[in-house]
């Protein structure tokens, strides 16, 4: 089948299911994923998922973003799980490729010493040019010019729960810039410098600092250090002109020009966190409580058995991660001043 016969088709569907409920896919979102041929099948799981729960009542875009060209076999199987239109996007080397002032030397002593530390991906220059993409450029792609919002999918997340309202327009009904589902402490080996360089951004660029800002969720001592609490960025909806705006261009350009996406291994989940948390108020963070979501080992299931039931949920509350030792939710409900859930406290 060709992928124009697809898009036909799936036009159709859209122009049908649109007459007949005139107010879906309102806003100017589009969900993002970056991914290689090779994953693929997991792509496509996480996609019917998501179309499932979601997006089959709304219709949204999907933007696909590789390194290297798309194959015909990707192109196809992607845009034939899709509802909305699907757009592909190869990213310019500038944005996948060391910038002159590396010391590449430098650079491989880094990654060398990681491995030997056993730090995950210490030793993948790969994995470093993905968190400078994921930090730095996706957002810039002309693929996106045109949208306000997206919601970034990864290959393998499942998604637990149906989600029978529009999340963009939540977002922008409530004036929301951020919203994420699993919070969790970094790892400090990856970023040793990373907090003493953005003290040091703040220093120069204090009209950026928001006076309604969320520094005491990435902080326990008022800023002195940063305590590894960020966003799983994995799940993000968000605001495309936050990541435009100037405050997080020169803080993401101020950090790009110390080196450390390549001298240490800093990841976008605590960029954008740091960034969100002290440039944004903090009540335009959201955080998705009922979006049942799992990535890796870990897992959102809400712990209310009605929700559950209202939802379909097919997961074990059991293996919530909200309240569990590593994540940062605990603090998240403590620093923002909201209520737990009932009974949390059998979720530790
Ligand atoms: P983790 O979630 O931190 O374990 O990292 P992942 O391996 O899942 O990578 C994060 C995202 O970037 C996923 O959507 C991957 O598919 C994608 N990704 C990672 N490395 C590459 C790469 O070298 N090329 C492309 N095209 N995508 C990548
Ligand atoms: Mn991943």
């Amino acid at each position: 089948v060709k992928v124009n016969q697809i898009e036909a088709s799936k036009d159709q569907l859209r122009k049908k299911y649109k007459a007949a409920n005139p107010g879906t896919k309102k806003m100017k979102a589009t969900f993002v994923t970056l991914a290689r041929n090779n994953e693929l099948h997991d792509l496509i799981r996480a996609i019917r998922q998501v179309e499932d729960r979601f997006n089959s009542k709304f219709n949204y875009d999907w933007v696909f973003f590789n390194d290297v060209p798309f194959s015909d076999e990707f192109i196809k199987q992607t845009s034939a799980m899709t509802s909305g239109e699907t757009k592909y996007g190869l990213i310019p080397t500038e944005h996948w490729s060391y910038p002159d002032f590396i010391d590449k030397d430098k650079a491989a002593k880094a990654r060398k010493k990681m491995k030997d530390d056993n730090i995950i991906y210490g030793d993948s220059e790969s994995y470093r040019h993905m968190c400078r993409f994921e930090s730095g450029f996706f957002w810039q792609s002309e693929l996106l010019a045109d949208y306000d919002w997206y919601w970034r999918v990864e290959p393998g997340i499942q998604i637990y729960c149906d989600i029978d309202y529009d999340v963009f327009q939540f977002m922008e009904d409530n004036n929301k810039v951020y919203g994420f589902t699993i919070s969790i402490h970094e790892f400090l080996a990856t970023i040793p410098s990373l907090w003493e360089h953005t003290k040091k951004f703040i220093e120069e660029n204090p009209q950026y600092l928001h006076p309604e800002n969320f520094l005491n969720f990435i902080s326990d001592d008022n800023g002195d250090s940063y305590n590894l609490c960020h966003f799983w960025s994995n799940f993000e909806i968000a605001n495309l002109n936050f990541w435009r705006s100037e405050a997080y261009r020169k803080y993401f350009d101020y950090l790009d020009s110390t080196g450390g996406f390549f001298y240490e291994r800093w990841g976008d989940a605590p960029i954008h966190s740091i960034a969100v948390s002290l440039f944004a108020p903090k009540d335009q963070i959201h955080y998705f409580d009922d979006v049942g979501y799992n990535h890796g080992v870990y897992h959102q299931c809400p712990i209310n058995a009605d929700f559950r039931q209202e939802h379909k949920c097919l997961c074990n509350p059991d293996q919530d991660f909200t309240f569990r030792g590593y994540s940062c939710g605990n603090k998240y409900y403590d620093v923002m001043g909201l209520a737990k859930p009932d009974n949390w406290e059998k979720f530790t």
